[in-house]
C-alpha cells in the first residue's frame, strides 16, 4: 500500500472482470436520439452495400488514424504517465496489425480468419488550431468516478472537451465506476460524445494498469466498436438469436469470462464452439487475440463510410481476399453473398420448397447484384416461399435499371450439342437414354449448414467446383442424348421444350461456374 493512502479518496478495487458500456450507451441513445437511430440503420445498410461491391472505393492500404488522449484524473495516481498511455498505443498498433504475439495462441480451425485489420494508431502531432502536440490532454476533476452517462466528455461536466470526432480518435482515460472497464459510441452518434472512455487501471500495459486487464486489450475492444463491431455473442442475453452482423464468428449464446478451454461449444456451434478468442468477446486480456476476416470487413466499411473523414491511408496492399458464400447457424439458415463475386445465380428447383429468411434483428438488408454481369433469381414449381418478417421493414431488392442483367458471353462457353446439333423435328419416339432420367437438381445449397465457400478456405472452394464440373458433365450428357434422340427422330415436342429449357439451365449453370472459378 502506497503511503499517502491515508490522503487519498478510496479508489476502487480494479475489476475481475469484464464489463464493457457500449450497449447500455446504445440504447440510451436509440431511445432518446431519432437521428442516433438513422445513422445506425444507414450504417447497416453501407456495410451490407460494401459487402456486396466487394470493398471496392474502400481503403486499400493502411489506415493510420491520429488519436488524442484525454487523462481525466481525480488523484495524482489517476493522472497516469505518457509511458503508460505509450504502451497502449502500441498494443492497439499491435493488434491491429495482427503483429501480437499471442496471435500464435489462435485455435487451429479460427486460424485461417485472423488476418491483419489494416489499421494503426497514431497519437496526435497537431491539435485542433494546428499547434504541435504529444496527443496528450490532462485535466483535473472533482469527480471521484465517472460512468457510461458521457459527463467525462465534456469539461462542463468535470470531464475534458473532445477534439473534432471527424479528425481524432478520442480516448478518455479516468476513474470509472461500477466495475465498468470501458464504454464506445458506435458511430452515428453525436459528435460530442463521439469516441472511447477507459478506465485508467485497464489502459495500456504499465504504470496502473491491473491484471488481469493489464495487456492493453480494453482499448483494443473499445475501438472495435467505435468501427462499428459489435459483441461476438450478439448482444442477446444468453440466446442463440442474436447477431454481431458478421458472417464468419460462429453464432454463440453469451459472452465468455476469465480465460475458457477450447473448445467452449454453445447454440450448436461444435465442433469449434464460440471464437472466445475474440476481441469483441468479454475474456480477459490475455484470452484475446484475434479478429475475424469479417469483422476486418465491417470496421473497413465503417472507414470507407460513417468514418470517410478520419485519418490517412498510405501504402497498397493486396485487397483482401474475402468469403463469397455462407450458410448461417443451425436453426435459421442463413443465405448470404459476400464482397467481390460477381454475379451470383441462386435457383431454386422442383422437388422441394427452400426458404429464404432474413434475420429479424437487423435492420433491412440490401441485397444487391452487380450491374454487369448476369444475376438469375429463380423459382420453379412448387412455390418456394421468401419470407419477410413483418415486423420490420421490408429489405431492398434492387436490380439496376439501367443495366439490365446481360446474356453469358456466349465465347465463354462450350460448344452445345444442341445449338451445334441437327434442328428438332416434331414427332418421333422410341426409347432414347435420356427418358427416364432426369437433369441433376440444380441447388445451390449444402447439406453442411456451417459450411462456407470461400476463397480463403481452398478445400470448400475445390470441392464448390468440382460439385459444379459434376453437374456440368451431367448436363451435357443429358443433352447429347436429346441430340441423338432427335437425330433419329424420336423427340416428342414437349420433350424438345424440355431440352430447350434444360439447355438454358446448363448455360446458366456454366457462367455461374465460370464466374465463380473461370478468372
Ligand atoms: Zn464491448
Amino acid at each position: 500500500m502506497a503511503e499517502n493512502d491515508a490522503d487519498q479518496p478510496q479508489q476502487p478495487e480494479p475489476p475481475k472482470q469484464r464489463t464493457c458500456g457500449t450497449m447500455p450507451v446504445h440504447e440510451r441513445l436509440l431511445r432518446t436520439n431519432p437521428a442516433y437511430l438513422r445513422a445506425r440503420i444507414a450504417s447497416e445498410n453501407y456495410h451490407h452495400e460494401f459487402m456486396q461491391r466487394g470493398s471496392i472505393g474502400g481503403r486499400t492500404g493502411v489506415t493510420t488514424i491520429p488519436v488524442v488522449v484525454h487523462v481525466v484524473f481525480n488523484t495524482a495516481v489517476q493522472n497516469i504517465s505518457d509511458a503508460q498511455i505509450h504502451s497502449q498505443i502500441d498494443v492497439l498498433n499491435r493488434d491491429y496489425r495482427l503483429k501480437n504475439a499471442d496471435t500464435s495462441s489462435v485455435p487451429a480451425p479460427y486460424k485461417p480468419l485472423a488476418i491483419d485489420a489494416r489499421i494503426e494508431f497514431v497519437l496526435a502531432n497537431t491539435d485542433p488550431h494546428g499547434n504541435p502536440t504529444n496527443g496528450i490532454t490532462r485535466t483535473q476533476t472533482a469527480e471521484a468516478a465517472f460512468t457510461d452517462d458521457d459527463k467525462v466528455k465534456s469539461a462542463a461536466s468535470g470531464g475534458a472537451d473532445p477534439w473534432p470526432a471527424n479528425k481524432y480518435l478520442n480516448l478518455w482515460v479516468c476513474q470509472l465506476g461500477g466495475g465498468l472497464l470501458g464504454y464506445a459510441q458506435f458511430p452515428g452518434g453525436p459528435a460530442a460524445t463521439d469516441g472511447v472512455v477507459i478506465l485508467h487501471t485497464g489502459f495500456g500495459t504499465t504504470g496502473t494498469a491491473a491484471a488481469p486487464f493489464n495487456l492493453g486489450r480494453t482499448a483494443t475492444h473499445e475501438v472495435g466498436h467505435w468501427l462499428n463491431l459489435r459483441h461476438i455473442w450478439g448482444d442477446d442475453g444468453n440466446g442463440c438469436n442474436g447477431s454481431d452482423f458478421v458472417d464468419d464468428t460462429p453464432n454463440q449464446a453469451g459472452p465468455n469470462f476469465g480465460t475458457p478451454a477450447f473448445p467452449h461449444v454453445t447454440c450448436n456451434n461444435g465442433p469449434n464452439g464460440d471464437m472466445f478468442m475474440n476481441y469483441m468477446d468479454y475474456v480477459d486480456d490475455a484470452a484475446m487475440f484475434m479478429f475475424t476476416a469479417g469483422q476486418i470487413v465491417r470496421m473497413q466499411a465503417c472507414l470507407d463510410g460513417d468514418r470517410s473523414s478520419i485519418g490517412t491511408t498510405v501504402a497498397t496492399l493486396p485487397a483482401v481476399d474475402q468469403p463469397t458464400l455462407k450458410f448461417g447457424d443451425d436453426n435459421a439458415p442463413t443465405l448470404k453473398f459476400r464482397d467481390d463475386q460477381p454475379s451470383p445465380t441462386l435457383k431454386f428447383r422442383d422437388d422441394n420448397a427452400p426458404t429464404l429468411k432474413f434475420r429479424d434483428d437487423q435492420p433491412p438488408p440490401t441485397l444487391k447484384f452487380r450491374d454487369d454481369n448476369a444475376p438469375t433469381l429463380k423459382f420453379r414449381d412448387d412455390q418456394p416461399t421468401i419470407k419477410f418478417r413483418d415486423d420490420v421493414p421490408p429489405p431492398t431488392i434492387k436490380f439496376r435499371d439501367d443495366a439490365p442483367p446481360t446474356q453469358p458471353q456466349l465465347d465463354q462457353q462450350p460448344k452445345s450439342p444442341i445449338s451445334d446439333g441437327p434442328g428438332f423435328p416434331p414427332g418421333g419416339g422410341g426409347d432414347p437414354g435420356f427418358r427416364g432420367r432426369r437433369a441433376v437438381p440444380f441447388i445451390l445449397s449444402t447439406p453442411h449448414h456451417s459450411m462456407a465457400w470461400t476463397r480463403t478456405f481452398p478445400q470448400s472452394a475445390a470441392a464448390a467446383a468440382a460439385s459444379y464440373e459434376q453437374q456440368i458433365l451431367e448436363y451435357e450428357q443429358l443433352l447429347s442424348d436429346y441430340v441423338e434422340a432427335d437425330a433419329a427422330g424420336q423427340l416428342l415436342p414437349e420433350e424438345r421444350q424440355q431440352a430447350e429449357a434444360i439447355h438454358e439451365e446448363y448455360l446458366a449453370l456454366y457462367d455461374e461456374y465460370w464466374q465463380q472459378f473461370g478468372a
